[in-house]
């Protein structure tokens, strides 16, 4: 395994996410870790492959798209973390294999597949707004089961959980603990909806003592996005 600084990250993210796992008394083995790479070269993301990371993410269509491309010949799954317009819904499906950010109709129907039309089952998490600001992304808490419905309603995809960004000037506990509530109210539309995607650099250990399934890190392993590697 090659040495640098980039290993030595993600080695001290490994290592504390395997403490708050201890500390919540549950198993790493239940939490997967994405690295968030936007920003980032593909260059970087193929370093990252061989130190063994294999969930990517990245929130911009168009740099996702160039990336995956570039790294066809690793086995990578990338999740799309970003807000996403319909337009661009239906050709995300050509290379992510997980959407984070699913609050809209609209981009639901655009990442289903059209009936009787071939194509893999994509895994989706329903984004909850944890602000009164309706230009984050996310759909409003009384909104969750609707949209929820939608995707399970929708061919080619499949409902995984909700997704969150803890809202700045919250306490993160707090805010992931109501999305824990979210998840059981969700859990009790589909049982298999059980996912929580929320923890990013500064907040995983209180994502992981609320339940995270799924982490999205960026520059906890990555470094600075305003600096190159
Ligand atoms: C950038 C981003 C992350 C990672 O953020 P860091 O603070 O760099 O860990 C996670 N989730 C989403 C939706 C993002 O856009």
């Amino acid at each position: 395994m090659t040495g640098g600084p980039l290993a030595d990250r993600l080695t001290a993210v490994r290592a504390a996410i395997a403490d708050a796992a201890r500390e919540a008394g549950r198993t790493e083995s239940e939490i997967t870790t994405i690295v968030v790479t936007k920003f980032h070269s593909a260059e970087l993301v193929r370093e990252l492959h061989a130190l063994g990371v294999r969930d990517v993410g990245e929130n911009r269509h168009q740099e996702a798209s160039a990336k995956a491309a570039s790294l066809g010949d690793l086995d990578l799954v990338w999740h799309f973390v970003g807000q996403l317009q319909s337009k661009k819904a239906r050709q995300v499906r050509s290379y992510a294999s997980v959407v984070h950010s699913l609050d809209r109709e609209s981009v639901i129907d655009a990442l289903a597949l059209a009936d009787g039309a071939a194509g893999v089952v994509i895994d989706g998490f329903v984004q909850l707004n944890l602000t009164d600001d309706p230009g984050r992304g996310g759909v409003q808490p009384d909104d969750l089961l609707r949209i929820a419905e939608r995707v399970k309603a929708a061919d080619g995809l499949r409902l995984r959980g909700v997704m969150a960004v803890a809202p700045i000037g919250e306490e993160p506990r707090r805010a992931f603990e109501r999305v824990r509530a979210a998840s059981a109210r969700l859990r009790t539309l589909d049982p298999e909806a059980g996912s929580i995607s929320t923890g990013m650099s500064g907040d995983f250990r209180e994502a992981i003592l609320e339940g995270a399934t799924h982490l999205r890190i960026g520059s906890a392993i990555t470094g600075n996005r305003t600096t190159p590697g």
